[in-house]
């Protein structure tokens, strides 16, 4: 058989896909934890990689989840009626103004398909959140790259960028993976550059986290009627990443453009279920919040006291420069059963992002690290002698 060839076929598969399909880079997913235990043959493996919530779901949730077992054999109703009420409710929208879908992962694609096509641009920050450039190339549409200035969103060069084929601006808040935020003031500054026509994404996916008096809340600018979506999910402090749930908030007209290029029975039953009843349990979130402000504060302290780089981070993880190969050392680190994410994220080689994980968990990702890293060191001082 010919290499990059097909049995049978006189020519290259890749030929036969559309023609921006092969440029097409994957999404490199944090490692999960049962893989690396295999690997290793362990039981105890960490994982600090995918910025999920340590503490899981809420008793209400998981509750909800074993009384449902009985719906499995039908499909979900399509359209999250329940879930929707309980967003309207929440804050203060018609229900025709959200959207459900699996996981916010996916409205990020359902966007790109209503407004993007060949010819067409998105402008994001540069690194951001590396789901918009690979769903904007999906489209054949073109990402256009804005360089973060100090870790952060530079909103007046993403206001330069915009060109007559921009269709849409993503603007992560926090931003994944520096954990940083944008503030009211810049908002508005940036509103005020910004063509009518151009829709405004906020990701919106670490809100809940964030404790800031200049943090703005995208719905305020919905309801002030202007062209913006606003994407929440259930799998970051809801914990309930491995159910796929995210939802949208916008105009109803977006919302049906939306889901005119969805494909019907995303969000399933258990994932509805489960999101419906997090939504009940306040006293959940806010030991998560506490769980993780502590843990920020305890692995800032730690990293800094190390001689570690830190940017500031609003959300329930951190961009640390680890002053070596990052890549390296998270390979090492991963020996130790402890995960974290250094590659994948557009960030400079030596920096790796570190989930806030319980007190215990952190404490023992500390000890890996130092241990990891006084090995790197004494190899040198060895090589140095030789
Ligand atoms: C984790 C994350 C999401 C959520 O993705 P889901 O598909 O809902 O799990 C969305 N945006 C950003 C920036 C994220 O980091």
């Amino acid at each position: 058989m010919c290499p990059g060839k097909e049995k049978g076929l006189s020519i290259a598969l890749k030929d036969l896909a559309k023609n921006h399909v092969h440029r097409l880079r994957p999404y490199i997913p944090g490692k999960p934890i049962e893989i690396l235990e295999r690997q290793l043959g362990v039981k105890n493996a960490l994982k600090f990689a995918s910025n999920e919530n340590p503490l899981g779901p809420s008793p209400l949730a998981l509750k909800a989840l074993r009384e449902s077992n009985h719906l499995l054999n039908r499909y979900p109703d399509s359209s999250s009626y329940f879930l929707r009420e309980k967003l309207a409710e929440r804050f203060g929208f018609p229900m025709g103004q959200f959207i459900v879908g699996n996981g916010t992962t996916q409205l990020i694609e359902l966007i790109c398909h209503v407004f993007l096509g060949p010819g067409d641009e998105a402008v994001i920050a540069d690194p951001s959140f590396l789901m918009y450039p690979i769903c904007i190339e999906l489209m054949g549409a073109k990402a256009v790259m804005v360089p973060l200035k100090d870790y952060r969103h530079d909103l007046p060069a993403m206001a330069k960028a915009l060109s007559p084929r921009t269709k849409i601006v993503f603007i992560c808040n926090p931003n994944n993976p520096s954990g940083t935020i944008v503030t009211k003031p810049e908002v508005r500054e940036f509103f005020s550059k910004v063509p009518e026509h151009v829709v405004v994404v906020f990701d919106e996916a670490y809100h809940e986290y964030v404790e800031h008096k200049e943090y703005p809340d995208a719905m305020e600018y919905l309801r002030e009627g202007r062209l913006v979506i606003v994407l929440r999910t259930f799998s970051k402090v809801y914990a309930l990443a491995g159910l796929r749930v995210g939802y949208g908030v916008a105009s109803e007209e977006m919302i049906s453009l939306l889901n005119a290029v969805s494909i019907p029975f995303t969000a399933t039953c258990l994932g509805q279920v489960a999101a419906l009843a997090s939504l009940n349990d306040e006293k959940q979130i806010a030991r998560s919040l506490k769980v993780n402000s502590e843990g920020m504060q305890f692995l800032s302290d730690k990293f800094s006291r190390m001689g570690l780089g830190i940017v500031e981070s609003y959300a329930n993880f951190m961009a640390v420069d680890l002053k070596t190969d990052a890549r390296e050392l998270s390979a090492e680190l991963e020996r130790k059963a402890l995960i974290i994410r250094a590659v994948g994220l557009g960030l400079p080689a030596s920096f790796a992002r570190i989930t806030v994980g319980t007190q215990r968990e952190n404490e023992r990702l500390v000890e890996g690290l130092k241990e990891v890293l006084r090995g790197k060191k004494r190899k040198k001082e060895e090589r140095r002698v030789r």
